[in-house]
């Protein structure tokens, strides 16, 4: 295989990293990545302790050019969670920035801390040896949104697939700016995020902690793309009510994308109302990495996920197990997908990892539809989005869309609970825009029966200060109460 990063091979000035104030051109970053890279162990997997910092994306371009597996560590993990990864991972050590105070069981590893003195950023790279394509490049834990989180082996294949699919679906180039402000222990913020300006020998502005003042500094000053979860994106359409110079920020970018979890409706309207621009959504999953893409410069699809990015092959499947034929656009199925970018395995667990697969085909969990012109529709989870009510398969999405473009309505999430007469009833989890002034239960549901279909209607309507959601933003409803976990 090519090399993973031809440009950081180049070692030129180009600014390659800057987090805050700051930055590391790509010879800076070879000499500081190559350099710790020689003081790791080659054997077991590296655990990086992944705070939003220059040093996490180090450490990582050093695990990948030692070959040594990266297992990035959620900072803010509650103890089992933690005690969960480095025992299922068994990483043989851990690298952090230096003087951060790493919790048991991580901090009983041996440790190297990430140097980014003056002489380490300007030694001489060290040029590495390139490992094996289906070599194990990453453990990912998945974002446990359904359940304990799952170690996901990743190769080197699988990243140069998943990336390069990007830059031709994006026309992503080394000229381009990416700014986000994601976390980096999971495939949105590390792999695309990170590696991807790297792949292409661009550069990456990361945030740190994302604001929207944030987003539009860094835009303004020469951001071309921006990543981002839909809580971010909501965020940037509330804020766009006030300030101008975001506006204008997110006017002039390139390319604005979203994933992770599916951007409501509302949100994507509010957007392209105030700056004239529509987001890309794009979907992938740890396992999957990208699946699909919206592309630029096509026809608005707000709701969809877009085509099938190259060399990903896509099925959708009944619930007897056949295949939907591509002509039909309304069967829900469950979305199967095949091709360079999918994982090796889950780690230590051959059975989940065979369970997975349907003859070649990963089954993604993911129920959707698709359009006449191929454009996948998700519909939901199988596991928590999809409720059968009444004899019908609806999907909690578009009852969530509907609901979130009431006035009223700040969050919502839809579930379904059983009932004797409807197998499941539809059930509304509402946070109010104005605590004092929650709307009514009965609007709501009219609201929801007149734009979609009367079966369609929440059957109650239940109040909350928040939603349960985790760090990508995305909706817990197994933590709803009185849900099952
Ligand atoms: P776990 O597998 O531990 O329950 P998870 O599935 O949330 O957690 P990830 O691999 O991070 O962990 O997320 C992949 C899932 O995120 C997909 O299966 C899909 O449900 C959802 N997703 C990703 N992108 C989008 C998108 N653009 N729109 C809607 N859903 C999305
Ligand atoms: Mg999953």
């Amino acid at each position: 295989m090519s090399l993973l990063f031809p440009a950081l091979h180049a070692a030129s000035s180009h600014t390659a990293l800057r987090f805050g104030e700051r930055a590391l051109s790509y010879h800076q970053l070879s000499a500081a990545a190559s350099g710790l890279a020689l003081r790791l162990e080659p054997g077991a997997p590296m655990a990086v302790w992944a705070t939003p910092s220059m040093e996490t994306a180090v450490a990582v371009v050093a695990g990948l050019l030692a070959g040594v597996p990266v297992v990035p560590v959620n900072p803010k993990s509650g103890e089992s969670e933690l005690t969960h990864i480095v025992t299922d991972s068994a990483p043989g050590m851990v690298l952090a920035e230096p003087g951060a105070e790493l919790p048991e069981p991580l901090g009983s590893l041996p440790r190297a801390d990430v140097d980014l003195s003056d002489e380490a950023v300007s030694a001489a790279p060290v040029p590495p040896t390139e490992p094996n394509a289906e070599a194990a490049a990453f453990i990912v834990y998945t974002s446990g949104t359904t359940g304990p989180p799952k170690g996901v082996v990743l190769s080197r294949r699988a990243l140069a697939s998943t990336l390069d699919a990007l830059e031709e679906a994006w026309e992503w180039t080394a000229d381009d700016v990416l700014v986000h402000g994601l976390p980096l222990f999971h495939v949105h913020g590390l792999i695309l995020g990170v590696l991807g300006p790297l792949r292409r020998g661009g550069t990456l502005r990361h945030l740190e902690r994302f604001t929207t003042e944030g987003v539009a500094r860094e835009l303004a000053g020469g951001g071309t793309m921006l990543f981002g979860v839909p809580t971010m994106y909501h965020r940037l359409a509330d804020a766009c009510a006030s300030d101008t110079d975001l506006v204008r920020a997110l006017a002039g970018a390139r390319l604005l994308v979203s994933g992770s979890a599916a951007l409501p409706l509302h949100d994507h309207e509010r957007l392209t109302a105030a700056t004239g621009q529509r987001v890309i959504e794009r979907y992938g999953m740890t396992e999957t990495l990208m699946n699909t893409s919206v592309r630029p410069g096509g026809t608005s699809r707000p709701g969809t996920v877009g085509l099938p990015l190259r060399d990903v092959d896509i099925r959708l499947m009944d619930d007897s197990g056949e295949r939907i034929p591509v002509e039909d656009t309304e069967t829900v199925g469950e979305l199967q997908v095949r091709g360079p970018h999918l994982f090796t395995e889950y780690l230590g667990r051959p059975d989940a990892t065979t369970e997975a697969f349907d003859g070649g085909w990963f089954r993604t969990g993911d129920m959707a539809t698709r359009d006449a012109d191929g454009s996948v529709r998700l519909v939901g989870r199988k596991a928590t989005d999809l409720i059968k009510s009444g004899g019908f398969k609806i999907g909690a999405g578009e009852i969530e869309n509907v609901l979130l473009g009431h006035p009223a309505v700040a969050e919502a999430a839809v579930t379904g609970e059983p009932d004797e007469d409807l197998g499941e009833r539809i059930v509304a989890w509402i946070v109010p825009a104005s605590p004092q002034q929650p709307p009514h239960q009965g609007e709501l549901a009219d609201l929801v029966a007149s734009q979609l279909a009367p079966h369609k209607r929440p059957r109650e309507v239940r109040f909350l200060d928040a939603l349960p959601r985790n760090d990508m933003g995305k909706i817990l409803k197994k933590e709803l109460p009185g849900q099952q976990g």
